[in-house]
């Protein structure tokens, strides 16, 4: 169609007027000085404003929710490069705030729009006039969005471990190794904390993998409990778990290692209306530069907890603590 030419005669254009009051698009037409010379059928019924009402009324004054500022910057180079501009529902949802008819966008609360600017030559070739065309994009919009929900539902998913909902290992593991390359930039140190439920097996033997379950779910309340909004749990295996302690020395973290390792001690965990009395054996170490990537970092926490185990276990030991490591 015509329209889409980069210049059109406003001559040739008003016979075109018959076949564009009847689009499903919206079309105003503006002079230079930003006054209502076209107001079509779609743009009657969506503001419920007649043509009558608007004609050579400036759009800026009618209009005054318009983000006048940035949209005469956009009109203004439209007339001077005399080149069509176009804008996205991404980038401004919508230009007009219409309600959104649509039947399977009930959930819409207004039409989503993308917009065309089109310079509009007199027979003389000089842009005197300027298009607006308005697209409902309505229903495009909503399945994007909808998409884009479901993706982040679903990334969602795949780094939630299901037992304990806290984070798997696969993306613990990540945050440990965006950490560790942090690290090495700003020199800032964070302290890996890793715990595992000392003699758990009997639980599961004697009392049954549902009651072992309950035991891990509590277990990891408690973690969440206890860890402050920036620090980032995990499920590392079956019943041990993994702290992140994000600008935290080691010493610090052995105060929030004890912290927690009490409490545990202290759980009242009730499964079929007996008691489970659990404790935790932890290691610490905190990042440093001598070690070569993340797996090392968290290779020395795993001898750390290995080393609170072979001492007694429910107690917490620091890497650096560790006598001819
Ligand atoms: P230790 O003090 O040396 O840690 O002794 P432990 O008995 O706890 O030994 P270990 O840590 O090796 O035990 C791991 C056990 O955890 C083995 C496995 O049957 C159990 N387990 C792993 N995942 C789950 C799970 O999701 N649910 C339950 N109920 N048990 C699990
Ligand atoms: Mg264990
Ligand atoms: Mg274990």
């Amino acid at each position: 169609m015509k329209l889409y030419d980069q210049n059109i005669s406003i001559d040739e254009f008003h016979w075109q007027l018959g076949l564009l009051q009847t689009l499903d698009v919206g079309l105003i037409v503006l002079d230079h000085e930003f006054n209502i010379q076209l107001w079509n059928s779609f743009m009657v019924n969506h503001s419920g404003i007649s043509d009558s009402k608007v004609r050579n009324k400036s759009l800026f004054d009618t209009f005054p929710e318009l983000p006048a500022t940035w949209l005469k910057r956009k009109l203004n180079s439209v007339f001077l490069l005399n080149n069509r501009a176009f804008i996205t529902w991404e980038e401004r949802p919508y230009l007009f705030r219409f309600k959104s008819y649509r039947p399977i966008t009930g959930r819409a609360d207004f039409m989503y729009q993308n917009i065309t600017l089109i310079p509009l030559a007199s027979p003389s070739g000089k842009v005197e006039h300027l298009g607006i065309l308005i697209y409902d994009m309505t229903d495009a919009a909503i399945s994007r969005l909808d998409l884009q929900q479901a993706n982040a539902e679903l990334s969602q998913l795949s780094r939630t471990d299901r037992l304990t909902k806290l984070n798997n290992r696969g993306y613990w593991e990540e945050c440990v190794k965006h950490e560790f390359e942090r690290y090495v930039r700003t020199q800032v140190p964070s302290s890996l904390v890793m715990l595992d439920i000392d003699h758990f097996k009997p639980i599961n033997d004697t009392m049954g993998h549902l009651a072992g379950d309950e035991v891990i779910r509590k277990l990891a309340s408690e973690i969440s409990h206890h860890a402050r909004a920036t620090d980032i749990a995990g499920r590392y295996g079956g019943e041990e778990f993994g702290i992140l302690l994000v600008n935290t020395p080691a010493a610090n973290a052995e105060v929030f290692a004890e912290r927690l390792r009490a409490a545990v001690e202290g759980l009242d965990i009730r499964y079929d209306n007996q008691r489970i009395d659990i404790t935790v054996s932890i290691g610490i170490a905190e990042v440093d530069n001598l070690q070569d990537d993340y797996h090392r970092w968290i290779e020395q926490t795993d001898q750390a907890l290995y080393f609170s185990k072979e001492h007694g276990r429910n107690l917490v030991t620091v890497f650096s603590n560790i006598p001819d490591k």
